[in-house]
This record gives structure tokens, sequence and C-alpha cells, in this order.
């Protein structure tokens, strides 16, 4: 036991420092998750409200997160300068809500009536009725059971009240980090398509074109490589630590050696890979630091104390989370998606970070048609607004 506690300790000093607020947010919660695994005196099918927590998200929106124990069946109401979250079959929250400066959520109450329970929001201003874009139920991860997650700025009604929230809404709170890899580079091309489109190439040219629209609409982003040239996986990985990133995306084209297969996919870091398929593929991406002949004790002594298994969990969770924002956006932009699931987990070097993030396989340099697509600026520029909108959907704050 003392041996664990040494252990924790030094982890502590060395590491968490430097992670994010809302990687420490959830890892301060793991006390909470050893006690939630505690057998749970519920009633059968009963929903109950087990958290609630506002944040600020980039352009300055308001998101109200409500986590509940089952998918929660919900209805939402807009009272003058209030917004009524009304949960059916659902108990009370027995935690206060986590309240964030700077969003239009004054005050939560809970309200029980009869089987169902009535969360509350005083707002600062009115809000119009919120579209299903606007609206998310989360599946559970790691600590989180499930979420009713609402994104929500000032209306328009042109009341004092909206005033200053409309004058909210359009103050970004913070500029969050998005660290931008375009795959390969220099002596590795990555794969090269029949018609000769080389990888490296295709997603250098996208990674410009979403870093100029991240930083049009408030984001700080840095690109790990800006022209043709080599870098080793770690240093990838190393830039995104330096820059204290919110998010990593790096950015790939695949290949198959069947040349009907085509689609996009969207990976996260697993030691175990999701399948045989993201396994070869993560041994590919990782083979080019063969040609530099480096490894992972190129990393810096912290980056791996940090990588510990439970920092590691935290990084997944929100990686997942990312992921799951990606892949939606890319589907409903129409990009063809590689069959099967929509988030694979693989174990690939450029990953190994502190930083939550995704490795996007853009398309199929292998497949013609998507050969040409990704070298055609028009499907550059969709491929950017989808993973554009999926960075804005991105819960950085919560
Ligand atoms: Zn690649």
């Amino acid at each position: 036991m003392p041996v664990l506690v040494l252990f924790i300790k030094i982890w502590y000093n060395d590491a968490v420092m430097k992670v994010s607020r809302r990687t420490l947010l959830k890892m301060s919660g793991l006390g909470i998750a050893t006690i939630s695994m505690l057998p749970r005196v519920a009633f059968a099918g009963r929903n109950s409200v087990l958290s609630m927590r506002t944040g600020v998200q980039p352009g300055g929106k308001t998101r109200l997160v409500i986590e509940t124990s089952l998918r929660p069946s919900y209805d939402i109401s807009y009272p003058q300068n209030q917004l009524v979250i009304s949960l059916s079959n659902t108990a009370a929250c027995s935690v206060s809500p986590k309240l964030s400066g700077g969003t239009l959520v004054k005050n939560i109450s809970q309200v029980q009536n009869g089987d169902r329970l009535n969360v509350v929001a005083d707002l600062s201003g009115t809000v119009a009725p919120l579209e299903s874009s606007q609206i998310m139920v989360l599946s559970p991860n790691g600590d989180n059971e499930y979420r009713l997650v609402l994104d929500f700025v000032g209306g328009v009604a042109s009341t004092k009240g909206t005033a200053s929230a409309a004058a909210t809404s359009n103050t970004v709170a913070k500029k969050y980090v998005v660290v931008i890899d375009a795959g390969h580079g220099g002596k590795d091309p990555g794969c090269i398509g029949k018609g000769g489109t080389k990888e490296k190439t295709v997603v250098l040219s996208v990674a410009k074109k979403l870093k100029k629209e991240l930083d049009s609409i408030g984001f700080k982003t840095y690109l790990t490589r800006s022209n043709d040239t080599f870098l080793k996986l770690a240093d990838r990985a190393e830039i995104a630590e330096k820059r204290h990133a919110d998010l990593f995306l790096s950015l790939h084209a695949n290949a198959n050696p069947s040349r009907a297969t085509k689609g996009y996919s969207v990976y996260t870091l697993s030691e175990k890979a999701s399948d045989e398929e993201a396994q070869k593929l993560a041994e590919t991406e990782n083979a080019v630091d063969k040609i530099g002949v480096t490894g992972f004790s190129e990393f810096s002594k912290e980056i791996r104390v940090a990588l510990s298994a439970l920092q590691q969990r935290a990084v997944a969770e929100l990686s997942e989370e990312y992921a799951s924002d990606c892949a939606r956006a890319m589907d409903n932009a129409s990009i063809d998606r590689l069959p099967g699931p929509s988030i694979r987990h693989a174990p690939f070097a450029v990953l190994r970070s502190t930083v939550p993030g995704a490795l996007i396989e853009l398309g199929h340099l292998s497949n013609a048609n998507e050969e040409k697509l990704l070298k055609s600026d028009a499907h550059q520029n969709k491929l950017v607004r989808a993973i554009v909108k999926s960075v804005k959907n991105y819960n950085f704050d919560v």
C-alpha cells in the first residue's frame, strides 16, 4: 500500500500539473468513481439525475449537462428567462449543480412533480427553442453515465435581458488550442494512389485549410508541420504537449489492397486494437518511425510518467467524445464512411500523449474515385467543414 501511495504522489507532482483543467476535473472524479462502484440502491427502471453542470463553449455558447443513470426521456419548455427540462420517471439529484461563470445559466433548481422531475435553469435572458442539433444524449463512457447535453446562446427577442445575453454570446471566453498534425512528410510519402497522389500532400493541404478555418472562428491552432518535412511521431505528440493543446488531430489518408474499399474512419488510442484492420493500420502508420529509428524512449520523462493508466483513462474518455463528434459530423456531411464501427481503436504512436485527440483517415487513396476527391479543393473543403463542426461541438470545458 505505501508503494501505491508513493506512486500516486510522484505521479501527481510530476505530471498532473501539466494536464488540462478538464482532465484534472475528470481525474478528481476518480474517487467518486470508486464510490459509484458500490451496489446502487435504485428503484428498478427508475431514472435519477446524478449531476448537473454548466460550461462555456467556443463562440460563447452555454452548455448545460445533466447526467442521468438511465437514458433520459425529456421535454423542454421555455418560460420567460428560463429553460425547463422535464425528465420522466426521474428522481432528483442530491449533489449541487456545478455552475461555471460566463454562461447564461444563473441558477439551477429541481422540482419533483409526481414521477417527473423538472430541472429549472434560471437564465440571464431568453433562449430560442433549441433545435435538435443543439441537443445530444451521450451514452455512458468511463466515469460518466448518460448525459443530456444542451448548447444554447441568448435569444433574439429585443428585451433588456436578451441584449446582455447576446453580448455574452459574442465573447469567446478562452482560446482553445488545437494542434493539427498532417501525417507523414519529407522522405515518408505515406500511401500513394494509383494516380500518383501522395498522402503527405493531401493531408498537408487539408491541415492548412483546417487551420485557417479554426483560426477564423477563435481557436488557436498550430500545425506540426507546415511544409514537406519529415517529423518523427514522438515529436508530433510532443508539439501538442508543448503547446498545451486541448485537442490533437492527426490527419491521414488510407490505402487498402482492395481498390473498392473506400470511406473515412476515425481512430483513438488503445493498446488493444478494436479489429485486425485497425491493428494493421496502426502498424503501417507507426512504421514511419522505423525510417528515423526512434522509439518511445525519445519521449521526455514527464510524458512517460504522465502516461500512467489513470491519466490514460481520462484522456481516452475525452478522445472518445471527440471521435464520436467527428464521426457524426462526417456522416452529417454525407462523406462516405468505411463500413463497420464509426470509431475504431489502435495503438497509434502519434496519439500517445496527455492531449485528447483522434487520428482521422480522411478516405482511401487506393480507391480511384476517392483519390480524385481527396485531391480536389471542393472535397477538401467539405472535409474541413465537417471537422470544424466536430471541433465546435466538442465539449472543451465541461
Ligand atoms: Zn498515414
